[in-house]
């Protein structure tokens, strides 16, 4: 909702590095809102909106008032490293189909959402990070013969449209039948209800729902994972702020920060892969 005092803070961040480079005549930057900052200190009169999953637990869920998961918690460390404080966060929810549009129309200012870096979302957004590696995986029932994705022949499956998870699965098992809906929880509970017999999408986002206390004897994640999900913070195109925020997420890594997220919040169950955690960072700014 207001990208204009997130964009004007980079501004004058950037100004007071190269006051005197800068002409007083033009529009960096554009609109640049009303705004009248005048602590100098990137303090709460800045704001930014950040764009996160509303309904998955682990990663990004909102219960009433209060934001839980990785992306949350990665999410306000960088905030917090870039000079702004957690208050200065309003949250914005953004469905899987809509995270590109969310930046290029200025509705957000950053994603953290289990956002898969892909080549296609790269022509329209930018993306620091990765900040960390998932794998795409199968949701079942405790009771299902299902057991990876070579017993899905015949199978209804469910997913997001928008997902890498949807194409990904087509891809891998040519002719499954797939239904797509919305969000991960709508899927989930059509698991639940027995209407589908399985949910794809990445294995964190799998495992978070599995360790929900309502299914935890109901639902499990089985197969080998099929896919690399590397996710990243997208950012408009325009945003000057990419390589700043691969530093600070190569720092978390560096410093345990990381490690300290990815336990409280995606469980006892759930095995992040080491061999490509932490991530090779960088190189997908521009
Ligand atoms: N990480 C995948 C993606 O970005 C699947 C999870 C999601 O839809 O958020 O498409």
């Amino acid at each position: 909702m207001s990208p204009a005092p997130f964009r004007l803070a980079a501004v004058l961040a950037a100004s007071a590095l190269a006051l005197s480079a800068c002409g007083s005549d033009d529009s960096s930057g554009g609109s640049g809102g009303g705004e009248d900052s005048s602590d100098g200190g990137g303090g709460s009169s800045s704001g930014v909106t950040v764009g996160i999953k509303y309904d998955q637990p682990g990663l990004g869920l909102k219960e009433g008032d209060s934001y839980s998961g990785m992306d949350v918690d990665v999410a306000k460390a960088v905030v917090t490293e870039l000079g702004m404080s957690e208050d200065d966060i309003t949250w914005k929810e953004s469905p899987s189909a809509q995270r590109e549009t969310l930046l290029e129309t200025g509705q957000v200012d950053m994603v953290f959402a289990t956002y898969s870096i892909t080549d296609e979302r790269k022509q329209k957004v930018q993306f620091a990070g990765p900040y960390f590696v998932a794998g795409q995986s199968l949701l079942v029932t405790s009771d299902s013969d299902i057991t990876g994705t070579d017993s899905l022949d015949g199978k209804l499956l469910c997913s997001v449209t928008g997902s890498t998870s949807a194409p990904k699965v087509k891809e891998e098992v040519p002719g499954v039948q797939l239904q797509e809906y919305g969000t991960y929880s709508e899927c989930v509970s059509q698991l639940a209800n027995g209407t589908i017999d399985a949910v794809t999408t990445d294995d964190a986002i799998l495992a978070g729902f599995a360790n929900q206390s309502q299914y935890q004897d109901q639902l499990q994640v089985v197969g080998d994972t099929f896919s690399e999900e590397r996710y990243g913070v997208g950012l408009p195109k325009d945003s000057d702020q990419c390589e700043e925020i691969n530093g600070i997420v190569e720092g978390l890594w560096e410093d345990g920060t990381m490690e300290q997220i990815i336990a409280d919040n995606l469980g006892d169950n759930y095995e992040m892969n080491e061999e490509l955690n932490p991530p090779e960072f960088g190189g997908d700014c521009g």
